[in-house]
């Protein structure tokens, strides 16, 4: 006698399949989703007989991926989205933005800003995204509302901000905001001073200390542009990342943004010491930093994790965009074209970020026993047709404007285009009463 189907909350048949851990692309299958996590993923005739799905949702000219992981932004930020622009780096924190900051960031202007931001990154495909900003809690809080994943970096500074007086200060509303939110299925955290320059070696080892304790990750801007490596180079003889493995900061928890310029020694130490990088292509064009070796880095071992920054210096939170300018820069970089095939930045931003983020037992490809965190992109516009590699479609022809549908932990939260926890309408109208007021 035949068993009966198996009941279950959720079937999704896609025209191909790229699960990403296996590698390959697969056709006709079907993802099905119970209590969140993945369950199965089968031929769909399999799939008929062994499962009965309380929803079943039909994606039948759409390549089905796990959702993207932007390893580095401040979501907040997209309040301060195109406010200076043209700028280097120096120029626009110490100029611009730092003093905008100092103004105008509280807990609403970070709610504000963090719902526009999971707006903006869940219509484009990202589930997931790393974040170092100030007043947590109500980053926290707006990922809790929209059911977005995140890891929530705890900024430290050593200097006076809108968030605390001092690194101290930052230290203890940081650890208050992760002990109301540290039960959170969706949440984790990390400690994020922000930069070896902003940030001197005794709270650095503070960090170090905290870190080990209370087995968090530590992320941090490193060696983000020549300047800062060649400051640290004649305060100390030693580049800002070489100062951070010698206070102790670097190992697998170790989550250095930009690596723009770490030479081979720099490679080395990473590698040898198992940290990730997140890379940033958009913002360290805009930025003028420079190009990060990411291919070297990768043929040595290192993880790289694809980021946005923040949307004031990109300005938008898309990893579709991402994963293309990586691609294109690594390849005209090195002269070689295939450097970075579609394959790895698509590994890149999911898998890539997630072991970077600690989450890869749980999350950044669509195997069994992972939370359904899964996006689905059409493939049925004429900017898109003929389909022969979806992997590379994804990567140069279509973007995030193909998007249909995002699950995260198995729920639906956007709908052939519409988002079902956020209300656009409400958003926007935020956004634009920040536009007043900032001006
Ligand atoms: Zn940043």
């Amino acid at each position: 006698m035949n068993r009966p189907p198996r009941e279950i909350d959720l079937r999704i048949d896609a025209r191909w399949v790229i699960a990403v851990e296996p590698g390959g692309v697969l056709e006709r299958h079907a993802l099905i989703v119970d209590d969140g996590r993945i369950v199965a993923l089968c031929p769909q005739h399999d799939a008929d007989a062994a499962f009965a799905a309380a929803a079943r949702v039909a994606c039948d000219e759409h390549v089905l991926i796990p959702g993207l992981v932007n390893a580095h932004t401040h979501a907040a930020m997209t309040l301060l989205r195109g406010v200076a622009d043209d700028l280097p780096l120096d120029t626009w924190l110490e100029r611009y933005i730092w003093p905008l900051e100092a103004r105008y960031v509280s807990a609403e202007f970070v709610r504000d800003g963090v719902e526009l931001a999971v707006a903006e990154m869940l219509c484009g495909g990202v589930t997931c995204f790393n974040d170092m900003y100030f007043f947590p809690d109500a980053t926290a809080a707006a990922c809790d509302a929209a059911g977005m994943r995140a890891m929530l970096g705890l900024p430290v500074l050593d200097f006076a901000t809108a968030w605390a007086p001092d690194a101290e200060g930052c230290l203890q509303r940081g650890f208050e905001a992760r002990d109301r939110w540290k039960h959170s299925a969706l949440l984790v955290f990390a400690l994020a001073p922000h930069a070896p320059y902003t940030v001197g070696d005794r709270t650095w080892g503070t960090i170090v200390t905290y870190a080990r304790q209370l087995d968090l990750p530590i992320q941090t801007h490193v060696d983000e542009t020549r300047l800062e490596v060649e400051k640290s180079l004649v305060a100390t003889g030693e580049t800002p990342l070489a100062r951070l493995d010698r206070l102790g900061a670097t190992g697998p928890g170790f989550i250095g943004i930009h690596c723009v310029h770490v030479d081979s020694a720099g490679i080395e130490l990473l590698a040898r010491q198992g940290c990730h990088v997140v890379h940033c292509p958009a913002s360290n064009m805009k930025l003028a930093s420079g190009v990060a070796p990411v291919a070297a880095m990768l043929d040595r071992g290192v993880n790289v994790a694809l980021g946005t920054d923040g949307a004031a210096s990109n300005n938008r939170l898309d990893l579709f965009s991402e994963m293309r300018l990586a691609g294109l820069l690594a390849k005209v970089v090195s002269g070689d074209a295939a450097a970075l095939p579609a394959a790895t930045l698509l590994h890149m931003a999911t898998l890539g970020g997630a072991r970077a983020l600690g989450l890869d037992r749980s999350i950044g490809s669509l195997e069994v026993g992972k939370a359904a965190d899964v996006v689905a992109v059409r493939f049925g516009d004429p900017e898109t047709l003929p389909v022969f590699d979806p992997r590379a479609h994804l990567v140069h022809a279509a973007g995030r404007e193909h998007v249909s549908d995002v699950w995260v932990a198995g729920r639906h939260l956007v709908n052939r285009g519409v988002l079902t926890t956020v209300d656009r309408g409400a958003v926007a109208a935020r956004a634009r009463s920040w536009q007043s007021r900032l001006r």
